[in-house]
């Protein structure tokens, strides 16, 4: 018997990627930015790898790099993570949520998470035996239904998966949806494990709260951040967990036999990353939300129901105006006929077979980019 427990095989990136080469398509699916990040991490990540610093870094992964994770978030949140306890270097977010889902869930837990989710959470959650039970934010609003939480939370729930800013919707949890999620976290002694990968893609003067901060949620949350998005390097995948010793102890006890460690020089690079100045976020995320609306606005134009993101870098599209009921479809179609790849956000659902109209674009690419694509989109649709 060679049967596992059943995760894709393949997943919609690799497969949106793979149709984006075949048919030289603007890639606007998997989200990656087609521009390296500073020259100046780049730099320390090389000057490192020539200083020799090639070998294993600690478990918990280099010191530097606790120690600027941990002042990031005491600047930017006033949260004091223990640099030696409470912060873990990962093989990007990824292999956080995963090291998370292993670390906490058991046999037969459930794990409530924001639906649509990202693929990995579903697969980390089944890889650890629990259970996934969706809750669902539902087009066109793509807002929490906080009284349905409350529903759909049983003896069994063990974590509460949160993603703020979430992909695929860019929708921004504010502060009084958050509040309300902590007081079920509370009354229902749940652990929280957060991503909040897009901390710093936030538009329109909102700003990102982490779980974290709030009132009486510090003991309990495990937030995840990656390095990838914000210093757009997605490819050097790192990642880091942070939290209460316990929590963030168990999660690095996990972690020992996935990876052990990884990335030696890159952590040293991203290390001189998150000691940017302010005028570096800013720039980013005003560069960011001038493609937002770039891309928004043109599929808006071509008749797409727009979500327009609060934060993220894609935007949600639903493609019912055109006369698609069937968002997969038409990104398998899109290649071939427009030259341009889109991901189908019903990948993203706990039930992916069933056809929904919305597909998920990314605006992590240059402006001629965005237009290219629009430009083809507007010829072949
Ligand atoms: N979480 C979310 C919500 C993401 O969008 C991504 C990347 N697409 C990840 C986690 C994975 O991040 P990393 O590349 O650092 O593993
Ligand atoms: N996080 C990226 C996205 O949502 C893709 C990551 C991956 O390829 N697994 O597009």
């Amino acid at each position: 018997d060679r049967t596992g427990p059943a995760v894709p095989q393949t997943t919609i990136f690799t497969v949106m990627s793979a149709l984006a080469l075949e048919h030289r398509a603007v890639n606007l699916g998997q989200g990656f930015p087609d521009e390296s990040g500073p020259a100046r991490v780049i730099e320390a990540a090389a000057a490192a790898m020539r200083e020799g610093r090639n070998q294993y870094p600690p478990l918990a992964g280099v010191p530097e790099l606790r120690e600027a994770i941990a002042a990031h978030q005491r600047h930017w949140y006033g949260l004091e993570p223990d640099v030696d306890d409470g912060v873990v270097v990962t093989a990007g977010a990824t292999e956080a949520v995963a090291a998370a889902m292993l670390a906490f869930v058991r046999p037969g837990d459930e794990v409530v998470a924001m639906e649509p989710f990202y693929d990995s959470y579903k697969a980390s959650v089944e890889l650890a035996g629990g259970t996934i039970v969706p809750w669902r934010l539902e087009a066109p609003a793509f807002r929490p239904d906080l009284v349905r939480l409350k529903e759909i939370v049983t003896d069994r729930t063990r974590v509460l998966l949160l993603n703020s800013p979430h992909n695929p919707t860019g929708t921004v949890l504010d502060r009084a949806e958050l509040e309300a999620v902590a007081r079920v976290a509370a009354e229902r002694d749940l652990l929280v494990v957060t991503d909040e990968v897009y901390e710093h893609l936030v538009f329109d003067g909102l700003a990102h709260v982490p779980f974290a901060s709030l009132p009486g949620m510090w003991e309990r949350t495990v937030s995840i951040g990656s390095a990838g998005k914000t210093f757009s390097v997605t490819g050097w995948k790192i990642g880091w967990a942070t939290g209460p010793a316990d929590l963030v102890g168990r999660l690095k006890g996990v972690k020992q036999y996935l990876t052990f460690a990884s990335g030696t020089p890159f952590q040293y690079g991203i290390a001189e990353a998150l000691a940017s100045g302010p005028e570096f976020y800013e720039e980013y995320v005003a560069d960011y939300a001038e493609r937002r609306d770039l891309l928004a606005s043109g599929l808006a134009d071509l008749g797409f129901t727009v979500h327009r993101p609060q934060g993220t870098y894609f935007v949600t599209a639903g493609a019912a105006p055109l006369g698609y009921a069937d968002g997969l479809a038409l990104c398998l179609e899109l290649p071939e006929r427009c030259g341009v790849v889109a991901i189908p956000n019903q990948v993203f659902y706990a039930d992916p077979a069933t056809p929904r109209p919305e597909v998920r674009f990314t605006f992590c690419k240059p402006r001629e980019v965005l237009e290219e694509g629009l430009k083809r989109l507007r010829d072949g649709l």
